[in-house]
C-alpha cells in the first residue's frame, strides 16, 4: 500500500505551529473538540440513513468510545459515524475553509507580539488541530459510511501529513493522540488517566446527546474485560428544568454549537406548551463574528425534534437581523424528514420566530435596563445587524428602536433615541442626523456648522444601513428624523421676523449670482441658493428632502440597480468674504465669462468638504494651482 506525503495549506500550517507551541492555556479542551467532531458525525449519519435507507451503514449503535493507554502514552476518540472517504480527509483536515481564517492569522500575529493570542484562539476555535496541543504525534483512521475501504491520516503537525489506504477500518472516525511526555510537575494533566477523561467528559460534554463510553481500568492481569461505563448524562440541557442546569453547562452546549470559545453574553431559555410545542435555548455571543457581514455567513439556530438532531443553521427559525444568534430549538409535532423549504412555509415555524424573536429583543432590553456595560458590548458587536431589522421587521420596529443607540454630538457615548427627545431644546421639532462614513470626517462637515454654532444635538450615523433605516422609520415619537444634509434647515424657527427681513434683503442682493451660476452648473445642480446653515464654509452640497443620498445612489448602484443620478442644491454662505467678493464681482462687470472658474471651484470645495469626489481631479487641481501661483 502506497503512503503519499502532502503539505499543510498555508493557513493550516500556521494554525498547526500555534497549536504546537501552545498559547492556550487550557489544555483539557482538545477532548471537547474531538468529541464535538465525533458527535457531529453521529448526527449526520443518522440523519443520511433517515433520507437514504439504502445507505449501507450500522447505526444500530450509534456511540463515542475513549480509549486510554498508559504504557502506549495515546489516547483515542473513537465513533461510528460518517467517518470521510481519502479525498475529504485529504479536503477537510488538510485545509482551512473558513472564511475570515486569513483575517484571524493576520490578527493572531500581531496578537502574539502583543500577548494577547490565548483570547484570539478562543474567539475562532480550532477544533480538530487542537489535538496538536497535547499531542506530538496524532493519526486518524476513518471510513465513510457505505464505502469500503478506510483512509489512515498522519501527521506530526509540521508541515506535511501522510495519506494511506486502510483496509481494515471500521465504520466512522478514530482519533489517536500519542501524548506529549508526561510532565512530572503536573500529574494533573495526565490525559491517559480515566479519571481525569472522566472528569473533561463530564465538564464540557455531558449533554452531548450520543453516549461517550470508556473501558475502566482493568483490576488486574487475568480479569474478565470490564464493560464500558457510559460517561456522560446524555440529558438535553433544555429538557431540563432551569434550576437542575448550572452556568456552566449551559457555557459548554453553547461553545459546542458555536465553535466559539468563549462565554456567551447571554442565554435565553424558552419553552411553549399547548398545541405546538416546543424548547429554546439561545445564545447571544459576546464578539461578534468576522463574518457577520459576509454572504456565505452561515445562520441560524440547530434544530432538533424530539431531542433528536435535524440540521445546523435552521434559518427560518430567526430572522437574517438575528443571525448572530445561536442555540437550539426542539420541537415536539415535526417530522423528522422535514426540510428547510417545508420549513420556511410552515405556520408553525412561522409563528415560532414571531416568538423568538420577541423574546430575543426582550432579553436585550432586560439587558439594557439591568446592566450598562453589558448593554454596550452588545450594541458594539451586533447593534449594526440589529439596525436591519429597522428596515425588515417593521412589525418589531419599536423593540428595536427602544434598544438602539447612536452616536452623537452630545457626548461620547452613544444615546437611545428617547434620551435624544429628553434633552430637544424648546421650538426644536426634528430629530437631527448627519450620516457619512466616519465620526470624523462628518463632525466637521459644513452641514453641521450651524448646529454646532446653536448647540443642537445631531445624531452621527456612520453604518451603511444608517443610511436605509432613518428613511424607513421616519419619525419618532411624533417627531420627524431630518439630515442635515437634506432640505432647507431653519433652527431660527418661522416667528423670527427680524432673521426673516434680514434673509430677504440677502435673497435680493445676491439673485443675479444666484441664477447665473445655476445656469453655469446645470449639469450637476439643480438649484443654487443662500444657506441658512454655514456659518464658516463658503458653500455646501445637500439634497432636496425626498432625493437619494450620494451614498445611498452608490449603494444601489453596487447591488447592480440602475438609479437616474440625482441633481442636488449649491448652497452659499452669504457672510463668507469669497462669495461676498464673487457678488461684487458679479455686479460690477458686465461680462461675467472670468467668474465660470469662480463658480466651478465653489461648487467642488463644496462636494470635496461632505467627503465626495470632485467630478473631473485633474481640472480642480489646475485651476487650484493656477489661483495659487497669482498669490505669489
Ligand atoms: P470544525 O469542526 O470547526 O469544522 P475541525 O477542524 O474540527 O473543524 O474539523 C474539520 C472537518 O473535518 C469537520 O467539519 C468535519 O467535516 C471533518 N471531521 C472532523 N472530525 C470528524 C469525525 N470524527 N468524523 C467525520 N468528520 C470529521
Amino acid at each position: 500500500m502506497t503512503t503519499e506525503t502532502f503539505e499543510f495549506q498555508v493557513e493550516a500550517r500556521q494554525l498547526l505551529q500555534l497549536m504546537i507551541h501552545s498559547v492556550y492555556s487550557n489544555k483539557d479542551v482538545f477532548l471537547r473538540e474531538l468529541v464535538s467532531n465525533a458527535s457531529d458525525a453521529l448526527d449526520k449519519l443518522r440523519l443520511e440513513k433517515l433520507r437514504d435507507d439504502s445507505l449501507d451503514a450500522d447505526v444500530s449503535d450509534l456511540h463515542i468510545r475513549i480509549d486510554v493507554d498508559k504504557d502506549a502514552r495515546t489516547l483515542t476518540v473513537r465513533d461510528n459515524g460518517i467517518g470521510m472517504s481519502y479525498e475529504e480527509v485529504g479536503r477537510l483536515i488538510g485545509t482551512i475553509a473558513n472564511s475570515g481564517t486569513a483575517t484571524f492569522l493576520k490578527e493572531l500575529r500581531e496578537a502574539q507580539e502583543g500577548g494577547d493570542a490565548e483570547g484570539l484562539i478562543g474567539q475562532f476555535g480550532v477544533g480538530f488541530y487542537s489535538g496538536f496541543m497535547v499531542a506530538d504525534e496524532v493519526t486518524l483512521v476513518t471510513r465513510r459510511a457505505g464505502e469500503s475501504q478506510g483512509t489512515r491520516w498522519t501527521s506530526r503537525g509540521e508541515s506535511t501529513y501522510t495519506l494511506e489506504r486502510a483496509d481494515d477500518a471500521p465504520q466512522g472516525t478514530s482519533v489517536t493522540l500519542h501524548l506529549k511526555p508526561a510532565d512530572p510537575e503536573n500529574q494533573l494533566h495526565d490525559y491517559t488517566s480515566p479519571w481525569k477523561i472522566r472528569e473533561i467528559v463530564k465538564r464540557y460534554s455531558d449533554f452531548i446527546t450520543w453516549p461517550i463510553r470508556m473501558v475502566p481500568e482493568t483490576a488486574g492481569e487475568g480479569d474478565a474485560a470490564p464493560e464500558p461505563e457510559t460517561l456522560n448524562s446524555m440529558k438535553a440541557l433544555w429538557a431540563r428544568s432551569r434550576d437542575e442546569v448550572s452556568d456552566d453547562e449551559y457555557h459548554e452546549l453553547y461553545k459546542h454549537i458555536s465553535h466559539d470559545w468563549r462565554e456567551p453574553l447571554e442565554t435565553i431559555r424558552l419553552q411553549a406548551e399547548g398545541t405546538f410545542e416546543y424548547q429554546a435555548l439561545l445564545f447571544v455571543p459576546a464578539h461578534a463574528p468576522h463574518d457577520l457581514f459576509t454572504r456565505d455567513f452561515q445562520r441560524g439556530v440547530q434544530l432538533y425534534v424530539k431531542r433528536v438532531f435535524i440540521m445546523d443553521d435552521c434559518e427560518a427559525l430567526l430572522p437574517p437581523y438575528l443571525r448572530f444568534v445561536k442555540g437550539v430549538v426542539d420541537a415536539q409535532d415535526l417530522s423528522l424528514n422535514v426540510s428547510r423549504e417545508i420549513l420556511q412555509q410552515d405556520r408553525h415555524i412561522r409563528m415560532m420566530q414571531r416568538r423568538l424573536t420577541k423574546k430575543v429583543l426582550s432579553t436585550i432590553k432586560e439587558i439594557k435596563a439591568k446592566d450598562a456595560d453589558r448593554y454596550a458590548t452588545f450594541w458594539r458587536e451586533f447593534g449594526t445587524a440589529l439596525k436591519e431589522g429597522l428596515v425588515t421587521d417593521s412589525e418589531n420596529r419599536d423593540a428595536i428602536l427602544a434598544v438602539s443607540s447612536f452616536a452623537t454630538t452630545h457626548a461620547a457615548e452613544p444615546t437611545t433615541l428617547a434620551q435624544y427627545v429628553e434633552r430637544m431644546k424648546d421650538g426644536q421639532d426634528d430629530i437631527y442626523y448627519i450620516t457619512g462614513e466616519s465620526r470624523e470626517s462628518i463632525e466637521n462637515s459644513p452641514h453641521m456648522e450651524v448646529f454646532r454654532d446653536k448647540g443642537v444635538e445631531v445624531l452621527l450615523l456612520t453604518d451603511a444601513v444608517d443610511e436605509v433605516w432613518v428613511d424607513a422609520v421616519g419619525e419618532y415619537e411624533g417627531k420627524k428624523l431630518r439630515s442635515v444634509a437634506k432640505g432647507e434647515i431653519d433652527l431660527d424657527g418661522k416667528s423670527d421676523e427680524k432673521a426673516d427681513g434680514e434673509r430677504e434683503k440677502q435673497a435680493e442682493e445676491y439673485a443675479g449670482l444666484l441664477g447665473w451660476m445655476q445656469e453655469q452648473l446645470d449639469e450637476d445642480i439643480k438649484e443654487v441658493r443662500l444657506s441658512a446653515r454655514l456659518t464658516v464654509s463658503p458653500a455646501c452640497v445637500v439634497s432636496d428632502s425626498h432625493d437619494l443620498t450620494p451614498a445611498l445612489e452608490n449603494m444601489y448602484r453596487a447591488m447592480g440597480q440602475e438609479v437616474p443620478r440625482t441633481k442636488r442644491i449649491l448652497e452659499l454662505n452669504p457672510d463668507h468674504l469669497f462669495v461676498k467678493g464673487l457678488n461684487q464681482a458679479y455686479k460690477e462687470r458686465e461680462d461675467h465669462s472670468g467668474l465660470v472658474e469662480s463658480a466651478e471651484l465653489l461648487h467642488t470645495l463644496a462636494v470635496l468638504a461632505e467627503g465626495g469626489r470632485p467630478k473631473d481631479p485633474a481640472r480642480f487641481v489646475k485651476l487650484v494651482a493656477d489661483r495659487l501661483e497669482r498669490t505669489l
